[in-house]
């Protein structure tokens, strides 16, 4: 017998799928071991980090109440073999960077910063007795570190430009200048300081123990609107006297400061491409959700239309550093490679975070829906580690054979 309309069940509603930014399964190349890593990283990221986050971003605060913990992870000096570093491929490494990147870009920036730009300096340019004494105590986060190269005066142009000197006294070495946008530099411990040495022109790395060093301040850097949480500083050299031991041995010209950049260059390749991830998945719920005209916004055409188009982004981006990841564990990694991947994964991430942001609609501008802080985030990947322009005059330079550079 027909059961009447008004007698049936109203239906439940269709259970809809749950936002995945990996579309196509890139996570399955990875070995157990890796999966682990990604999986606890991920857990931790979307428990303890993303509850808290957007108040500290809003608060322009580091949160240090997170640093016990996150330290527990295990990811100091990832993909560098030895001295204590967490190893692995570079693959998971870039993994475990759009994982941080997925709930926070300024997460993933200081550890970056840290494990990347310092640990990195020293790993690549320091001396075997120099990696031996800064690598293992800086992989367990017990000194915590910062790279400093930007100037006031000099930012695209530090290759040729940069105006802080440093002069040999005897068995060391005196620093003058100054270095801004430096992050993680108004707290941290050990500062890489590039400077041009007087005598042959040539830009050298020193290892600094800031916190002992006469002569060496920071001022925070006030009122940023991207990258809120990182803490980036203003430093002052004033007669800053450095042992030559902690002269960065291998690194004698900026070709060498470069070799640290390429992999950090590659890092934000995958840094942007989780906070495509992040950005589409959360603008996935919003859109389910959100009822305007009786249904959810995710119904309208013109809304698949540009989630389509957020995913798309997301998927080549991480296609396109899941090679780059192969490149550099086969020891093929070219700074044009890094640069072109740089330069399109932040140019995407832009693109994305601004068609997420749109979805949201008015509440695409408040912090508390996480992706107003995606949207401001991208701005500064666009810019630092050097800017889409620098990278695209490498990979120019690299296609043509013919230099751009002024
Ligand atoms: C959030 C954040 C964190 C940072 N962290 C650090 C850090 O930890 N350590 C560190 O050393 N630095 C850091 N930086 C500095 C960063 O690397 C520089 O901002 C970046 O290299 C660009 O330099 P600039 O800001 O001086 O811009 P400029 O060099 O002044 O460039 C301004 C504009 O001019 C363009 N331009 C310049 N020259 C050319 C050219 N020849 N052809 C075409 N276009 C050109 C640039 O592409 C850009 O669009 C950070 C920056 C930011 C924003």
């Amino acid at each position: 017998m027909a059961t009447s309309a008004a007698a049936r069940k109203p239906e439940a509603p269709k259970a809809l799928p749950v936002p995945n930014g990996d579309f196509y399964q890139l996570v399955e190349l990875l070995s157990p071991e890796e999966l682990a890593l990604v999986k606890k990283v991920r857990a931790y990221m979307d428990s303890k980090v993303k509850p808290i986050v957007n108040k500290y971003w809003s608060d322009d605060a580091f949160p240090f109440e997170l640093l016990p913990s996150f330290k527990e992870l295990g990811i100091g000096g990832l993909g560098y073999e030895g001295y204590g570093c967490a190893g692995g491929s570079q693959k998971q490494f870039g993994f475990v960077a759009m994982e941080l990147a997925r709930v926070d870009a300024s997460v993933c920036t200081f550890f970056g910063v840290h494990s990347g730009l310092a640990m990195g300096s020293i790993y690549l340019d320091g001396s075997e007795e120099q990696k031996q004494k800064w690598l293992p105590q800086m992989a367990r986060w017990e000194k915590i570190g910062c790279f400093g190269l930007t100037e006031p005066l000099v930012g695209s142009a530090a290759s040729g430009g940069l105006t802080t000197t440093a002069k040999r006294d005897g068995n060391s070495w005196i620093l003058n200048g100054q270095k801004r946008w430096i992050g993680n530099s108004p707290w941290c411990d050990v500062s890489i300081i590039w400077a041009r040495d007087v005598a042959d022109n040539q830009v050298k790395g020193f290892i600094v123990e800031n916190k002992s060093s006469p002569g060496f301040s920071v001022e925070k850097m006030e009122h940023k609107i991207a990258l809120k949480v990182v803490q980036n500083g203003q430093i002052t050299l004033k007669d800053v006297r450095v042992p030559e031991a902690n002269r960065l041995q291998g690194g004698n010209s900026f070709r060498d400061t470069a070799r640290v950049l390429r992999m950090t260059r590659y890092m934000v390749g995958w840094a942007s491409t989780g906070i495509q991830m992040g950005a589409f998945e959360a603008t996935l719920k919003y859109t389910q959700e959100r009822l305007q005209f009786g249904k959810p916004i995710a119904s309208f055409q013109l809304v698949q239309d540009l989630l389509a188009k957020m995913l798309g982004n997301v998927t080549a981006c991480q296609c396109m550093m899941l090679r780059l990841a192969q490149l550099d564990d086969e020891g093929k990694l070219g700074d044009h490679h890094a640069a072109l991947a740089k330069a399109f994964c932040t140019a995407k991430a832009r693109e994305t975070v601004s068609w997420g942001r749109e979805l949201f609609g008015g509440n695409g501008i408040i912090a508390d829906y996480n992706i107003g802080r995606f949207f401001a985030d991208a701005e500064a990947l666009y810019s630092y580690e050097g800017t889409y322009q620098m990278q695209n005059l490498i990979v120019g330079k690299a296609i043509t054979g013919i230099s751009a550079f002024v």
